[in-house]
Parts: C-alpha cells; sequence; structure tokens
C-alpha cells in the first residue's frame, strides 16, 4: 500500500526563540504550524517537540 497520508498533530518549538505551537507534521517529513505561516519572531523553522512532557499541564507540585 502507498497511500500513506498519515497527518499526525505534534508541537513544534521554534529553533530560534522556543516559542511552542501546534503544528502538524506530514508524512514527507514536513511541519507546518496551525493558523500561521511562522513564528511571530519571523522565523519558519521548527523542531518537533515531544509531546509526552508538557509543561503546561505539568505544574511543579509543592
Ligand atoms: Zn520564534
Amino acid at each position: 500500500m502507498a497511500h500513506n497520508d498519515d497527518v499526525r498533530r505534534v508541537l513544534a518549538a521554534c529553533t530560534a526563540c522556543d516559542s511552542v505551537y501546534a503544528a502538524r507534521q506530514w508524512p514527507d517529513g514536513e511541519t507546518r504550524i496551525i493558523g500561521q505561516d511562522g513564528c511571530s519572531c519571523g522565523s519558519t523553522e521548527f523542531d518537533v517537540v515531544d509531546d509526552a512532557g508538557d509543561p503546561e499541564s505539568d505544574p511543579p507540585a509543592g
């Protein structure tokens, strides 16, 4: 089967300023953030973040 258009929903961190955005990762490896063309800082380069650890939903205990 060559039908492989699984698009994953991921988090992407700007390589310039570390801002994190919701993004989609395409089967060819391209990552695009959702809702805008690039980061507010002007960068369009992002690293996919492993969403196993989301700092915003994991406040420090105590
Ligand atoms: Zn940025």
